[in-house]
């Protein structure tokens, strides 16, 4: 999401004139646009702010702004002012269409400028956009988030639910293919509630259904999708689609039904584990990956052992793992019994052996399997190597030469790691 955001903040720098450099002393400008759904990565941001100091006092025109979730929680703008003076723009999540007016006002009166809107307005559509360049574009099809879990800060800097009208997305890929983009990656905090705010209403699966039968589109792929509204319809779209691939995203977070609930994530293990199986039984050749915390407050040893049980039945292909963080303004960070660093340390080391090696397991599987790919670019480690993603999301490195780039070729899987497979093509 927030890559996506940065595209557009480029995008408008390069229409106000600005060119893009990667050398910091050549800039004039420079935005950082921050995360804060963990703490490592507000840590990284204030790390970034102190070395941008030194900079500023050799080039005084150098603007400095900060920008997303970070500053959209209370009284952070002040906090940044304070302990940064040299930092002069800050704005949030819901302003950022705001960029050229707020960085002329601060060359006209050469004086800190805080823009921060405490609620989300209306969608703003056609802003421009500097896209990455490769055969992949992110496609925003819906902002914030209504889910409240526990833990989680984002429905409080990101705002509520607001899906973009269907006519918009299918106009924006449409015109990513004209550019030469072959897949979309649809984002949203939770996609499948996509089109409950529109009227008239729509479904996530109406959308997909459309896109599906856009032409030149070669795969569709979206993040993050929510256990709790994963329904059958949407399931059967995507067996009987032809571009929207067989991965499934679906973050568990916890393997036991005590601490689900404290999380206010909507299901239990059992509905969890039928999903699955449902998803397995429609379209068998799907991966299926997920995101899981450990050190939720008041997680026992024992909610910790489901969390392990539920890996091994599973057997997800891959999983994001953390370590529960304390953000503040969620119910969970005033929640008894925080749990230990060190355990959560121990937790999480456990977890991540054990997912290493169910990942290895599953990736030896594929040996000799015969996967579509489509390529993606020449291998930045081993510029003779291609890579691209199999249909379930797997890396796969292989030789070919680089006019296959954006086109889609079976390649039959030689060997296998725990992070990608090596192929042939045939
Ligand atoms: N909307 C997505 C996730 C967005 S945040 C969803 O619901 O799945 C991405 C991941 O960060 C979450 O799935 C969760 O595993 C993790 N996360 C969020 N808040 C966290 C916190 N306070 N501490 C540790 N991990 C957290
Ligand atoms: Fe956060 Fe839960 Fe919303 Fe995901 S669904 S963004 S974890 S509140």
């Amino acid at each position: 999401m927030n890559e996506r955001d940065s595209e557009i903040l480029a995008g408008m720098l390069q229409e106000m004139g600005y060119q893009p450099t990667s050398e910091l002393k050549e800039a004039d400008i420079i935005l950082l646009n921050t995360c804060c759904v963990r703490e490592t990565a507000e840590n990284k941001v204030w790390g970034r702010i102190g070395e941008l100091k030194a900079l500023k006092g050799e080039f005084p025109d150098l603007i400095i702004g900060i920008c997303g979730c970070m500053t959209q929680q209370p009284d952070m703008a002040a906090k940044i002012k304070k302990r940064a003076p040299h930092v002069e723009l800050i704005f949030g999540t819901h302003n950022i269409h705001r960029l050229p007016e707020l960085v002329d006002k601060i060359k006209v009166e050469r004086q800190s400028v805080i823009e921060i809107l405490e609620t989300e307005g209306n969608i703003v559509e056609n802003l421009p956009s500097k896209r990455a360049e490769g055969i992949r574009a992110y496609v925003t099809i819906m902002y914030g988030c209504n889910n409240f879990c526990t833990y989680c800060i984002v429905p409080y800097v990101r705002g509520r639910e607001r899906s973009r009208q269907p006519d918009d997305i299918i106009r924006e890929v449409q015109e990513l293919i004209r550019e030469g983009y072959k897949e979309v990656m649809l984002l949203g905090q939770n996609v499948n509630s996509y089109g409950k705010d529109l009227e008239p209403k729509t479904q996530f699966a109406d959308l997909l259904q459309k896109l599906d039968a856009i032409e030149d589109l070669a795969r569709i792929r979206y993040m993050t999708s929510h256990p709790r509204d994963f329904d059958d319809r949407l399931i059967d779209v995507i067996a009987s689609s032809k571009k929207v691939c067989e991965h499934f995203h679906l973050p568990v977070q916890a393997g036991g039904n005590n601490v689900l609930k404290e999380m206010n994530r909507g299901y239990t293990k059992e509905m969890y584990l039928e999903l699955v199986n449902k998803i397995r039984t429609k379209i068998p050749q799907s991966s299926i990956t997920t995101d899981i915390i450990v050190g939720f407050p008041g997680e026992t040893d024992d909610d910790f052992k489901e969390t392990l049980d539920l890996l091994q039945q599973v057997r997800f292909d891959a999983a994001f793992t953390f370590v529960y963080n304390k953000r503040s303004g969620t119910p969970a960070a005033e929640m008894a019994g925080q749990v230990h660093d060190q355990v959560k340390k121990e937790r999480i080391q456990k977890l991540i052996k054990l997912q290493n090696k169910i990942s290895h397991e599953i990736n030896l599987v594929q040996l000799g399997r015969t996967h579509e790919i489509l390529i993606e670019g020449i291998n930045s480690a081993n510029p003779d190597l291609l890579e691209g993603r199999t249909r379930t999301n797997k890396l796969v490195l292989f030789k070919g030469t680089s006019e296959m780039i954006g086109n889609l070729f079976n390649v039959r899987i030689s060997d296998s790691g725990t992070w990608h497979l090596d192929g042939e093509l045939i």
